[in-house]
C-alpha cells in the first residue's frame, strides 16, 4: 500500500477521462459501516449483520463526468483491529467516518479516528466525509445531536450528511461527496499536462 503524505490521491489512477479511487469506511463496530457500502454497490438493506474484518468491493460509476472505478475498503471496528488503522489510512484517499446517532462512544470514536487521518496526511491530499448513520431512528433514541456533529464537521471544514442504510437516506450523496471533493482537490493542484507528476497518479 502507498503512502499519500504528500500528494492528491496517490491512490488514484487517471487516464483522460477514467479515475481509479480508493474509498475507506472508517468507524466503530456496529455503526453501519457494512449496511451503507452494501446499500451503495448493490441498492438493498443487507439481510444479515456479519463482523466484517476488512472487506473490499470494486464497482464503476459516473461522477463529476469522470468514469470512476471506486476501490471501497470496509474496515473492521473492533478494537482489536485499531492496529491496521494507519494502514488503512495510508490505503484510501477519500474516508467516510461513520458513527451511529444512538452511540455517543461512534461519535468520540469517529473525531480520534479523524484525528489519527490529520496526522499521518495532510488535509489538502485527502477528502473525507462525516457520516451520521441511523437517522431513521425514532428521535428519543438519539444519542449524538445534529448540532454537535455539525459543529464538530465546520470547525474540522469537512462537510457532514446524516444518513439511513435502512431507509436509503443520503447514501449515495455520501460517497459521492467524498469522491468529488476530491476532484476538486485533485484539480486544485493539477498543472495542465502534469496531472500524474503532481499528483503521484500514473496514467494507466
Ligand atoms: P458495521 O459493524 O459498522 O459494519 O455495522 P453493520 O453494517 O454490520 O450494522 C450493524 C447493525 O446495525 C446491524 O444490525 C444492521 O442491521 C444495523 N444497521 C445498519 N445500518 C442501519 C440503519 O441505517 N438504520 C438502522 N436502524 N439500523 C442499521
Amino acid at each position: 500500500m502507498t503512502d499519500t503524505r504528500e500528494s492528491v490521491g496517490s491512490n488514484t489512477s487517471q487516464t483522460e477521462n477514467q479515475l481509479e479511487v480508493k474509498l475507506v469506511i472508517l468507524g466503530k463496530s456496529l455503526v453501519g459501516k457494512s449496511a451503507l457500502t452494501y446499500r451503495f454497490i448493490n441498492d438493498q438493506f443487507p439481510k444479515e449483520h456479519d463482523t466484517t474484518i476488512e472487506d473490499q468491493y470494486k464497482i464503476t460509476m459516473s461522477i463529476d463526468g469522470y468514469n470512476c472505478l471506486l476501490e471501497i475498503l470496509d474496515t473492521a471496528g473492533q478494537d482489536d483491529y485499531q492496529s491496521m488503522l494507519e494502514t488503512w489510512i495510508n490505503f484510501g484517499s477519500g474516508f467516510l467516518l461513520v458513527y451511529s446517532i444512538d452511540d455517543m462512544e461512534s461519535f468520540t470514536e469517529v473525531k480520534k479516528k479523524y484525528e489519527k487521518l490529520t496526522n499521518i496526511k495532510k488535509k489538502d491530499v485527502f477528502s473525507a466525509i462525516l457520516v451520521g448513520n441511523k437517522c431513521d431512528l425514532d428521535e428519543n433514541l438519539r444519542k449524538v445531536p445534529t448540532k454537535d456533529a455539525e459543529d464538530f464537521a465546520n470547525s474540522e471544514g469537512i462537510p457532514f450528511l446524516e444518513a439511513s442504510a435502512l431507509k436509503k437516506i443520503n447514501v449515495r450523496e455520501s460517497f459521492v461527496k467524498v469522491v468529488h471533493d476530491l476532484l476538486g482537490k485533485t484539480q486544485e493542484k493539477q498543472k495542465p499536462g502534469i496531472f500524474g507528476k503532481v499528483c503521484g497518479c500514473q496514467i494507466i
